[in-house]
């Protein structure tokens, strides 16, 4: 089985959010690198939904044509662009740089963040980074639960990181927001501003989280996820019963 190399291993919201679910979880998909079927027919119409408009959107803000959209025949992707088109509107000043990737690498730690959209530009002498976020789920998401997102967290700590230095931005004089939006709903998008002391939690939060995962044995904490878990067939410690289910082993980068 081919493993991973901790030491060399690129963190990312997703990854860190695995281990905070069940350290045996991230074991299975980062290390182990195990794959499963693909069997749940409506969850991945859902993810190639959310795709495609994410693609749409990317378009947008590169400015070129979004192309024919005449494959939206429910009219559900015309009506969420035109929203999103209201609510970011592109002025010459502003930078936009859709579906942006940022890495950082302090002192062997390494962690990638891959935005939908970040928009910088300066606003009453401040220099300003905005991360915008499309959500195309149907749930609908709070204020609270997206400022507890570990999503949130990384999103927001590697623009301040990485964002700033790549684009000489000072640190001292930065306004950071991020912005979800669920297009499915005309309301104003969920908006979090980031302070100093968000930012000092966030670090603590990320880093303290990779360090137990460097020292983990991968023992699951609890087992409330279990039954949502997609290795929950093949898991020894699954805390359900009675499931069936085929799987195989992902070699990959
Ligand atoms: S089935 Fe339960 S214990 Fe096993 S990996 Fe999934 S969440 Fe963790």
């Amino acid at each position: 089985m081919k493993q991973v190399d901790l030491k060399r291993f690129v963190f990312s919201q997703n990854s860190l959010n695995t281990f905070r679910i069940c350290p045996k979880k991230f074991r299975y998909k980062y290390i182990d690198r195990i794959g499963w079927e693909k069997d749940d027919k409506e969850y991945y119409d859902s993810m190639e939904m959310g795709r495609d408009f994410h693609l749409i959107c990317e378009r947008y803000f590169r400015n070129i044509p979004i192309g024919n959209l005449d494959f939206d025949k429910s009219g559900k992707f015309s009506k969420w662009i035109e929203r999103i088109k209201n609510i970011v509107s592109i002025e010459d000043e502003k930078k936009y740089l859709p579906e942006y990737g940022v890495f950082i690498n302090i002192e062997g730690v390494r962690i990638n963040a891959k935005y939908d959209l970040v928009v910088i530009y300066t606003e009453d002498g401040k220099e300003c980074i905005d991360i915008w976020d499309w959500k195309t789920e149907n749930r609908k998401i709070t204020y609270k639960d997206a400022s507890m997102r570990m999503q949130t967290t990384v999103y927001m700590y590697m623009a301040y990181e990485a964002v700033t230095q790549i684009h000489g931005i000072d640190k001292n004089n930065v306004r950071i927001r991020m912005m979800y939006y669920q297009p499915d709903y005309s309301d104003q998008p969920v908006r979090i501003e980031y302070t100093d002391e968000k930012i000092s939690e966030d670090r603590k939060r990320i880093y303290g989280i990779i360090e137990n995962i460097e020292t983990s044995d991968f023992i699951p904490i609890n087992k409330n996820g279990c039954k949502w878990c997609e290795f929950s067939r093949i898991c020894d410690e699954c805390g359900v019963e009675d499931l069936d289910f085929d799987y195989y082993q992902e070699d990959g980068e």
